[in-house]
Order: C-alpha cells, then structure tokens, then sequence
C-alpha cells in the first residue's frame, strides 16, 4: 500500500518535471543520467534517480532545490509547491511587465508626469491668448495612468491577483488610488482660468459609482455626469463618439491621455508596430501641442500592436510576434 503510494507520488513527480520542458541529453541509463533543465544542468545524488518500466524518476525536492527553486510542502493538503525566487509574478507574460511597473513607480516616471503637466498648463495659457473671448474652451483627459495611478494595483496583480473589475473597483475605493503627480493641479487650473474639463475613459458602467466618488475625493472638478464619460455598456472602446460629442459644443484645445486611443482612431492595432509609429509621425506638431501624452510601459495599445490584436495567437505564438519586432529593428539586420 506504501509501496503504491510512493509509486503514484512519483509519478504525479515525473509528470510536473516533464511538463516543465526537461531535457534529458543522455541515453537512459539506470545508473546515470543527465537532466538539463532551461539550459542549465540539475545536478543529482544519482542515488535518488532511479527507472522503472522505461520512466525515469527524479525526487520533487531535490530536482526543483537544485535549481535554485524554493520548496515548501503543505502536510494538511499533501501539496508540494515550488517557486522560481527569481520570479514575481505566476506566469511569464505577467513577469514581462514587472520591470515596466517599477518604471512607473520611478522618479524618472513621475518627472516625466511633472514635465508633461507643466507644458499641459504653459499650452493651456497660450490657449487663453489665442481665444480670448471664447467661453468654451474645453481640455479632454482620460482618467488611468493619465490623471490617476493604476500602478498600486498593477503591482498587486502581478503577484498574486486577478484583473477583475471588482478589484479593481476595490483598489479605487482605497488608498491605493492616487492621482499622479500634476494631474488634480492642472484640471484646476484649467477651471479656474474659465475652461472646461472632460473625462473619457474606459471604464466600465460598474464602476461608475466609485469612479464619481474616488475623483472627487481626490479633488479633481467637474466631477458630474455631464463631465465624466464612462464606457457604457455595449459601447465600443473607440473614444471617437465621445470626443465628438463634446467636441460639437466645445472648443477642445487640449486632449490627455497615455493610450493613442485617447487622442484619435488613427492608430490601428491590427496594422502593427510600424504602422503605428508611422501614424504618429503623420501627427508630428500634435504632439507637446493639442495632444499631451503620457508614459505607460505596463499597458495599452502598443503591446496589442505587437501581435496585431490577433487575440486566437497562443502565448507561445505572441512571444514570437515579440522577438519578430526585435528582429525587424536589429541594427545589423
Ligand atoms: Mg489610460
């Protein structure tokens, strides 16, 4: 009964090992054998590897140890869990974007913010010189990762979280939700001096409640339904319809976001990379003028872009599309 125990335990063992892309570079011997795992070889007692009915079996703790791996072993569920303490995040797209959130927590991250509000209000200013009897100048913002940090939260998925609205409207209701820096002073500002603001964001209807109430927390104006433009049920993500609508009332001078998509449909994700850096260039006096963007390296359109928004390409496929880019920009290509 041990003995059959024992067998399945090692089995289940053998199964993990082989499905986490282990190599074995030598022909099966009883007494030697040889595993490389990722590129780098595990180094066994070759006491504790043994063969059975053409298997090879490997001991969970001592594979996964020397490898570097910590081991840990739950009695009361008979679960034994090991984890790459190189690695944050549970999966490997996910481990991609840890490093862009610590660049989003990074003082170069915020003096960038800093930077971009301080031309926001300088363009705002000239604005006022250029229409001084207009009594509806309007700027247009969109509201994550322009106007408010998702970054907290961010880093809380990449660890141990799921994106779900439900969190995320958690976080918002928190104090994870903070504005970035710059943010709540110019949209004031831009009020104060006789504007208008709008908010046009891609948050769903769910979170329309606490999405009221976390911005006027956090002292942004305007915060009203005729200001703020959620996307409704049903709706598209294109921002188009909402940009029109205001802008058949207002004269916008000045549109925020950190996403192409906040500013104009003319960056199409389906049509790849280049594409898109070409319809930037197209908009080349726009940008630092009527369009004011904003760095995000976590997420956005860029990464859809990668893969041509093919959302039916595997994980593998969109690492290829990844490499495909790099390819198309080596120097020495
Ligand atoms: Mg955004």
């Amino acid at each position: 009964m041990k003995n059959l125990k024992m067998k399945r335990i090692l089995v289940v063992i053998a199964i993990i090992v082989m499905t986490s892309s282990v190599v074995f570079a030598a022909p099966v011997l009883t007494d030697s054998v040889n595993v490389v795992f990722q590129g780098k070889d595990v180094d066994f007692a070759q006491k504790n590897v043994y063969k059975e009915e053409g298997h090879i079996y490997v001991p969970f703790r001592q594979f996964f140890e020397s490898i570097g791996y910590d081991v840990e072993w739950d009695a009361a569920s008979s679960t034994a869990v090991a984890k790459d303490p190189l690695r944050i995040s549970n999966s490997v797209d996910r481990e991609q974007k840890v490093d862009a959130a610590l660049w989003q927590l990074s003082a170069e991250a915020r003096a960038c913010f800093i930077q971009a509000f301080n031309l926001a209000t300088l363009r705002f200013d000239q604005a006022l010189e250029e229409y001084p009897d207009v009594e509806n100048l309007a700027v247009i913002a969109d509201i994550d990762d322009t106007l408010v940090d998702g970054v907290m939260y961010t880093a809380d998925v990449l660890q141990d979280g799921e994106w779900t609205n439900e969190a995320f409207g958690k976080s918002l209701a928190s104090e994870a939700c903070k504005p970035l820096p710059g943010a709540v002073e110019f949209m004031n500002y831009v009020v104060d001096n006789g504007g208008h603001v709008f908010y046009v964001t891609n948050r769903v209807s769910s979170l329309r409640e606490v999405t009221f109430e976390a911005m006027e927390e956090l002292g942004f104006p305007m915060v009203d339904e005729d200001h703020i433009f959620i996307r409704e049920d049903g709706m598209a993500s294109s921002k188009e319809s909402r940009r029109n609508a205001i802008e058949k009332d207002y004269q916008v001078v000045m549109i925020l976001g950190d996403n192409l998509e906040d500013f104009a449909d003319l960056f199409p994700v389906t049509e790849g990379v280049q594409a898109r850096r070409d319809a930037v260039d197209e908009l080349y006096d726009l940008w630092g003028d009527k369009f004011i963007i904003f760095p995000n390296a976590v997420y956005g359109d860029w990464e859809k872009a990668v893969y041509k928004y093919d959302k039916s390409k595997s994980l593998e496929e969109r690492m290829q599309d990844k490499k495909a880019v790099f390819d198309y920009y080596k120097y020495t290509r």
